[in-house]
């Protein structure tokens, strides 16, 4: 099975918006084990979509196109995809007496132009809009199955799951995937000690994708039943686990921040947090988790050295001594933050974001980051690359991580 996605859109070709729906497509297409082995964009351009579309349609199995479906003179995704497969558009009936309901709803009158969007090429089958006005269709060109969505993203997402999938194509079976999520090694490592040890280019397949700091093992296999699939991931995915030891922080769907909330769940502990350089990200995280508010008792943003002195108590001289960006500072802050609202664990986090305010000693990437708990103070100084965004999330990241490892080690097993 093959799979193209096509992308229409003037502002999509410009870069003026991001193309969410090709990333979210080929991501749920292979969920359906149907791999997109390609994906273009194109402009609002009647022939250029037409070329486009028979060129992939020649080379698919399946096409999925969004885009371009609505009522204004600059979509004209619906002529094109006609002209693509040689037929004219003809009027569906039940589409225009759906936008009809639709503007009477709104006690509105319809304008003449949206009548064009009760239009599908001839012979193809009509994918209802639930939310909105435009319908979607599937036609078959060469031998291609062509879905043709709308532009809006939760239109077509909404009409993907609903209208399109029931009708697509399937190979026989099922594929499931299996994710082990790593932290704290580069991929290159990961690879090194599973290379030899699992195979990777057998059945089930591994993938290594490398994602904001997060490095994800995928394991994919496809088989009859989505139970005999699990089955044969299971082994080789333990066997890696067990390599890569506490490098892997969960699986699947599971985030630093989620680890840790369990633990301190299991654990019955409370948490408290005081960053600089990370601006309460570390806090932002954690608060994404639902039921957090047991286990998070503060997070104190104390960005001046007249905060960290104020709310944390670090001693002024430290600053002229040896500097806000430094291990005792971290370490205080760590400490000091946990006493102070009487939790099980403090976090402290300092460090030169950038892009100015680097130094010979301390260039920017400098984190210092500590975590006390009842065993004592654990401390780590990072030099992490990167624009202050990503210097921002990645020592945000490696707090987490310290955290896991420290509940952890309280508490193995
Ligand atoms: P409409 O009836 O709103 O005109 P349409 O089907 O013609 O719908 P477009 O005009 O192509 O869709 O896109 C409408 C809006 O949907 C765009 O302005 C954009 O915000 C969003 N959109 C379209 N395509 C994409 C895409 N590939 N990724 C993310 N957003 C998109
Ligand atoms: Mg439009």
């Amino acid at each position: 099975m093959r799979a193209e996605v096509i992308s229409v859109g003037d502002e999509i070709v410009s870069g003026q918006i991001e193309d969410s729906n090709a990333a979210w497509l080929s991501q749920r297409l292979a969920g359906l084990g149907i791999p997109v082995a390609a994906y273009s964009a194109v402009r609002d351009v009647q022939t250029e979509i037409e070329r486009t579309v028979k060129t992939a349609a020649a080379r698919s199995d399946v096409l999925i196109v969004s885009g371009g479906l609505g009522p204004t003179h600059d979509d004209v995704t619906r002529e094109a995809v006609a002209a693509a497969g040689g037929v004219e558009l003809v009027l569906d009936p039940p589409s225009l007496e759906h936008i009809r309901s639709f503007f009477a709803q709104r006690k509105a009158a319809m304008p003449s132009s949206n009548q064009g969007q009760a239009t599908v090429p001839r012979g193809s089958d009509v994918l209802r809009n639930a939310t909105g006005t435009a319908a979607g269709f599937r036609t078959v060109i060469g031998g291609a199955q062509v879905f043709v969505l709308p532009g809006v993203p939760s239109e077509m997402k909404l009409m993907f799951e609903n209208a399109a999938v029931p009708l697509l194509p399937r190979d026989q079976g099922t594929v499931a995937t299996r994710t082990l999520k790593c932290f704290g090694m580069p991929e290159a490592l990961i690879a090194e000690r599973l290379r030899g040890q699992v195979e990777l280019d057998g059945d089930p397949k591994v993938a290594l994708l490398a994602s904001c700091g997060v490095i994800s093992v995928k394991f994919t296999t496809r088989a009859d039943t989505r139970k005999a699939a699990l089955e044969r991931i299971g082994p080789p995915l333990a066997k890696a686990r067990r390599l890569l030891g506490d490098v892997v922080f969960g699986e699947d769907e599971d985030t630093l921040e989620k680890v840790v909330a369990r633990l301190l769940e299991q654990q019955g502990k409370r948490i408290a947090v005081a960053e600089s350089c990370t601006g309460g990200l570390v806090c932002n995280w954690l608060t994404n988790v639902p039921g957090i508010s047991r286990h998070l008792i503060e997070g104190l943003v104390t960005y001046s050295n007249e905060s960290k002195a104020r709310l944390l108590g670090v001693p002024e001289e430290l600053f002229t001594t040896v500097g806000a960006v430094s291990e005792e500072v971290a370490r205080l802050m760590a400490e000091n933050v946990r006493w102070r609202a009487g939790a099980d664990v403090g976090v402290g986090t300092t460090g030169v974001a950038g892009p100015s305010g680097g130094s010979p000693a301390k260039p920017v990437g400098t984190v210092h980051i500590a975590v006390s708990a009842a065993g004592g103070t654990v401390h780590q100084k990072c030099a992490l690359r990167g624009a202050r965004a990503q210097i921002k999330d990645r020592a945000a990241k490696h707090a987490l991580n310290m955290v896991r490892l420290e509940l952890l080690r309280a508490n193995p097993g």
